[in-house]
């Protein structure tokens, strides 16, 4: 593996859903700078961290990227691409406003894409989607944040999503009350209560 791959443990990813660490895989949406998510490499580091893969299997798409380095950067381009798309089409849900159509667009033409690529199995419990070759695909990673997307476009959870109010982040705000104003306390949160200090220390 790429040991120069962004480390995700250090951001804390919130987990409270696939597709929200997905979108969260940058700083600043505006900066490409801060992104977090410069490489498949990157994309690799990101999916262990929010175990979508475990080590074996990124060291397996690892090998399998080696091979294909153009097919590679094309696919890092085209996830953050999404990643855009996904983050605005959340954000625009969040802020009560209609979906931008060209966001929405990508979206359902990476949806079509993903669903070809998955087939209706009988297991003990029944019949659920099974992924085809995921093992050796290098979009596997692509396709399980865009069925995320749809998850949770579809689901009651659609009307917790917020943006915190001091960064980028979007999470879920399932709490009693619904009054989560930052992704997380202990950074966002302890900012904004620091600023508050000082503005009201400046006044004085
Ligand atoms: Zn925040």
């Amino acid at each position: 593996m790429d040991t120069q791959a962004f480390d995700f443990s250090t951001i804390k990813q919130l987990h409270e859903h696939l597709c929200l660490d997905f979108v969260n895989s940058t700083a600043n949406h505006q900066n490409p700078s801060e992104d977090h998510l410069k490489s498949y490499a990157d994309l690799l580091s990101w999916s262990q961290d929010v175990e979508l893969l475990n080590a074996e299997e990124a060291e397996r798409l690892w090998e399998v990227a080696s091979q294909q380095p153009i097919k590679t950067v094309a696919l890092h381009q085209k996830a953050v691409v999404l990643r855009e798309a996904i983050y605005h089409t959340l954000l625009d849900a969040a802020l009560d406003q209609p979906p931008n159509i060209d966001n929405l667009e990508t979206l359902n033409v990476a949806l079509t894409e993903t669903m070809s690529h998955m087939r209706l199995v009988l297991s003990e419990d029944g019949f659920n989607w099974a992924w085809t070759n995921s093992a050796d695909s290098l979009e596997y990673i692509i396709w399980r944040v865009v069925w995320a997307a749809q998850d949770l476009l579809r689901s009651d959870k659609l009307k917790y999503v917020r943006k915190c109010d001091g960064c980028d982040w979007l999470f879920l705000d399932v709490g009693r009350g619904h009054k989560r104003r930052w992704c997380d306390m202990n950074t966002c949160g302890n900012r904004a209560k620091a600023r508050r200090h000082y503005l009201r220390t400046q006044g004085k």
